[in-house]
Order: structure tokens, then sequence, then C-alpha cells
């Protein structure tokens, strides 16, 4: 039996981890579950599973939690200290599950207790990479990748050495505009824009698969795990979400991940790694899906994937300020403030506006995500 916490728990990526949790109760002890406001199922969570701590970030939100957990022996917490302190508690496995960069803290202190951290919180490694994946090394974590297209160039990489590699090749399913003009994106809706055809995920990846903008936070996280150089990590849309990603190595093989379109799959093998487990998820039936499909993407409707080369070409705190002026430029978008097709303008904006140095630690990383969130807002109030 192992002990594992899961950070984000009343999410997309959190209902699929303890999906799998629940199905395989002989193999895991809950430490803490983790939520941003969303009490009464948090409660509902940790009382099913059992659960040693439950966490809300919001602070407001905490008397209603510790009313829902009242008499369960269960303790309730809540405040951006208390998230920390419940990732810092040390289980054997942490899902770090929030979305956004308001989950980089609690995933460096899981990182620090040098355990395993399943990383599905894209945002934190594209914000803070230098300083997390050296948190990895200085604290012997084990960090495996939940995002589907990492999961599967992790797969893709197993026995084989980095120097042999030719390219990493992402897969991206284009998102459900992969085909509106550039026209039709001006009005495109924040209700179009969170129906993805292959995934059903949380609203704010659903938006960054819509702008591509996934894609470009997936080739910085992938230039952070796997040091092969920006030159070498490539993009190409399939519409079919079956090839997971790619790696082709020197010899002119290439190795494929395949799968089902069901993040189970990915949260699965991070869950066992090294070895198996079994998943509810259908068996991939390739007859049934006929053919698999390929184009080159469109940086022209889609900036996100240039503008995220160039935010990891240029350094410093680039990642950061890309990340965040999405993260503000998105909320704005969803709230109907701006059209979909300001997401991507907002960012360039930043990116040109704010040449921060080289965040070095955690503080200067968030100081740079939160200056670039200042500016970013100052900038929608002139759109
Ligand atoms: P979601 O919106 O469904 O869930 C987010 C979780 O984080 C919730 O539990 C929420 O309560 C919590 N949260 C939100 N804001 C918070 C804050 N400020 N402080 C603390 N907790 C907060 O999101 P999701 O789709 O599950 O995505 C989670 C992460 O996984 C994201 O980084 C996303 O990019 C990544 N990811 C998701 C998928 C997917 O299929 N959903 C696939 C790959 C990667
Ligand atoms: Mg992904």
């Amino acid at each position: 039996m192992r002990t594992i916490s899961v950070l984000g728990a009343t999410g997309s990526i959190g209902a699929s981890t303890l999906d799998l949790i629940r199905r395989a109760p002989q193999d895991w002890r809950v430490v803490a579950l983790t939520a941003n406001g969303n009490a009464a199922d948090l409660a509902r969570l940790a009382r099913e599973f059992g659960a040693e701590i439950a966490v809300v970030a919001d602070e407001a939100s905490l008397p209603a939690l510790r009313e829902a957990l009242a008499g369960t022996g269960i303790a309730a917490a809540g405040g951006a200290a208390a998230l920390v302190e419940a990732a810092a508690r040390g289980a054997d496995v942490t899902v770090a599950a929030i979305v956004g960069c308001a989950g980089l803290a609690p995933a460096m202190a899981a990182i620090e207790c040098g355990k395993t951290v399943a990383l599905a919180n894209k945002e934190a490694l594209v914000s803070a990479g230098d300083v997390m994946m050296q948190a990895v090394e200085r604290h012997g974590a084990t960090l495996l990748p939940v995002d589907s297209e990492h999961n599967a160039i992790f797969q893709c990489l197993q026995g084989n050495d980095l120097a042999d590699v030719r390219w990493i090749t992402l897969t991206a399913s284009g998102g459900p505009f992969r085909d509106w003009s550039l026209d039709q994106l001006h009005a495109a809706t924040p209700a179009q824009a969170i129906k993805h055809p292959n995934w059903d995920m949380g609203a704010k990846i659903s938006v960054d698969s819509a702008t591509m903008f996934n894609k470009g936070l997936e080739l910085i996280e992938a230039w952070h795990l796997f040091p092969v150089g920006l030159e070498r990590l490539r993009i190409i849309v399939h519409p079919q979400s079956v090839i997971h990603s790619m790696v082709e190595y020197r010899d002119g093989s290439t190795l494929a991940q395949l799968g089902p379109s069901d993040m189970r799959v990915p949260i699965a093998s991070t869950l066992a790694w090294p070895a198996r487990m079994d998943t509810p998820c259908a068996p991939l039936d390739l007859a049934a899906i006929g053919e698999l499909t390929f184009r080159a993407p469109d940086e022209v409707r889609f900036p996100a994937t240039r503008l995220a080369r160039q935010a990891a070409e240029a350094g410093g705190a680039a990642p950061a300020v890309l990340n965040a002026a999405n993260e503000v430029a998105v909320a704005a978008f969803l709230a109907g403030q701006i059209g979909f097709t300001r997401i991507p303008v907002v960012v360039e904006r930043m990116l040109e506006q704010l040449a921060l140095p080289a965040p070095l630690t955690l503080d200067a990383v968030i100081a740079a995500d939160a200056q670039a969130r200042v500016r970013a807002r100052e900038l929608l109030e002139t759109l």
C-alpha cells in the first residue's frame, strides 16, 4: 500500500485520478485532497477516500469545509500556506493537478519531499522550469509527466539515450477551431471554445487547446522535461488524438505511444510506474477509427506555438510572462471581456514589453508571474 495526495482533487484530472484510486482501494491510502473553493465537493471526496486532511486554497471556503467534515476526524485547513503544508506531507505519490501558476508553490513543496510527483500542472513547469528541475535533482524526487503528450514521450524514451534522439514530435488535436477561418475565430464564443472534440477537460485548458496555447505551453514543458534542445522539438496536428506523441531516433526508428483520449491512461502510467495497472479505459479500436491523419500547424491563425517558441528562446522570465499573460487573457475571454483572437495579442504585447531577468528562485518566479499579471490586466483595460 502506498500513500497519495491529490492537489486539485475536484478538477478534471483530480476526478480521473480518484476514479483509478477508487478501483484499487487496497493499493492506496489518501493523505491530502485539495481544491480552490468547492468545499462541498472536496468534503464529499475526503469522506469517501478517508483522507487525513482536506484543504481549500480560498480561506473564505474554510468554514463550510469545517462544517462538512465535523465529526469525521478529517482535518480541514484553508489558505495558501495550508495548501503548501498539505503538499509537504510527503505522500509517496503527489498528483499535482491544480490549474495555473497557483499550483507552483504546492508542487515545489511536494518535490522537496523527494518522493514521486505526477505532474499535470504544466503552467507551474512552464513558469518555473529551471527552478523546478533543479529542485527535482537536488531532492532526488521522481517527476512523472501526466500530460498525455509528455507521458507518451516519457514512455517512448524508456531504455533509450537522449543523445540518440533526432526529433521529439508533440501531437496536437488542433482543438475545436482547427478548421475555422480567421473571421470565424474573431467571433468564437467561450461556449464554443470549451467544447473540445476529443477530450473532456477543465475550462482553462480547453480554451488553451482552442488557441493552441496548450501546445505552446507543452513545447516549453517538453523542453524542460526532455533536454534535447528546442530545435529538436516539433509539433504536428493530428486531429484524431490517437498518437499522443513520438520520438524519432538517429537510426530512423520512430517510437510512438497510442491510446484512447482518456486521461486515466497517462495518469495510470504515472501511478503504477515503472509497473502497469488496470484501467477501465476502452481498448484502442484502430479498425473503428479507420484512419490517422496529420498536418502542419498553421501559425497564422494560431500564433500561440510561435510565441511559446520565442519565449523559450528569449529565456529569462519570458516563459513565466507568456504563461501569466495567457492565464489573464483566458480568464478575460471566459468572462466575455475580450474576443478569442485577442488572447495571443495580449500575450505577444506582454512578451514585447516585459523582458525580465531569469528568476533563480521560487519567490522570484512568483514575483515575475505577479508582475506580468498586473501588466496584462492593465493592457486589458486599454483593449
Ligand atoms: P480543472 O479546472 O478541472 O481543475 C483544477 C483544480 O485546481 C480544481 O480542483 C480546482 O479547485 C483547483 N484550483 C483552481 N484554482 C486554484 C487555485 N488558485 N489554488 C488552488 N487550487 C486551485 O482543471 P484540469 O483540467 O483538471 O487541469 C488541471 C491541470 O492539469 C492544468 O494544469 C491542465 O493544464 C493540466 N492538464 C489537464 C488535462 C485534462 O484532461 N483535464 C490534460 C493534461 C493536462
Ligand atoms: Mg496535453
